[in-house]
């Protein structure tokens, strides 16, 4: 994900076909020249004529020994094989733009197989498989984070740092937080690939409950417990009326 928002350049490695240097992809050997080819006489068609009830079928096939060339090259290139191109493992340069994503790709051209014989090259396509990230989930150009704070930071407010795609930044959690709550961070997410602009980063809030707890804890907590006010109320008439509401809709 830190790859997508910055873009990234990649070097690949990819084995592919590359011109013969030994006879610069004509697949002839050195001085070696060609000859018209004796099974077509230098047509590059085979005709097969055959006689029918309706009369003569001519059947014209392209001549297997020259494959069409009419030429036939006297003595073959022995780097290539009369192929004019060789498979070579290449290192080649990728300019991966910011806000990709998975199934995104990239077209290379010219930058594939070399065609047979000095033919023309192909080209790569790139296939961008964005890999799971350790913390951010993404969703679009957005990218979800979940923050744990504590149930004193929920309730009075505070300052978090949290990371971001781009590095560390501070969060503000404003006083009296629910668990769950969603908090944005703008322009803080992945930028968006075909113009200007960038997602959020989407942090979610939950409250951590530690398991363990010191005896001193343990009478705080137990003395807070006594204060009305900390007590969750569900059972007002405010809840029931919103529960109704819900129902009628
Ligand atoms: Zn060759
Ligand atoms: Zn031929």
């Amino acid at each position: 994900l830190e790859e997508i928002v910055t873009g990234v350049a990649k070097k690949i490695r990819v084995k592919r076909y590359v011109r013969c240097e030994t006879c610069s992809g004509t697949g002839e050997a050195p001085g070696s020249g060609k000859t018209i080819c004796s099974a077509c006489g230098g047509t590059g068609e085979i005709r097969h004529v055959s006689r029918s009830l309706f009369g003569q079928i001519i059947n014209v096939a392209t001549c297997s020994a020259c494959g069409g060339e009419g030429k036939i090259i006297k003595n073959k290139c022995k780097n290539c094989g009369g192929d004019g191109r060789v498979k070579k493992d290449t290192l080649i340069n990728v300019k991966i733009p910011p806000g990709v994503t998975t199934g995104n790709y990239l077209s290379l051209r010219g930058q594939g197989n070399a065609g047979r014989r000095g033919g023309e090259f192909g080209n790569i396509i790139v296939v961008i498989n964005e890999l799971e990230h350790k913390y951010f989930q993404r969703d679009g150009y957005d990218v979800l984070y979940d923050l744990k704070i504590s149930y004193p930071q929920a309730v009075l407010g505070a300052e978090v740092e949290v990371p971001t795609l781009i590095g560390k930044a501070i969060l503000e959690i404003s006083p009296g937080t629910q668990s769950e709550k969603i908090l944005r961070m703008r322009n803080k997410g992945i930028p968006y690939l075909n113009g200007n602009g960038k997602g959020d980063q989407l942090v979610r809030v939950s409250v951590w409950i530690p398991k363990h707890i010191s005896q001193k804890e343990r009478e705080i907590l137990e003395s807070l417990k006594q204060s009305e006010n900390i007590n969750p109320k569900p059972n007002t008439d405010d809840f029931f009326k919103k529960v109704k509401k819900h129902f009628k809709h």
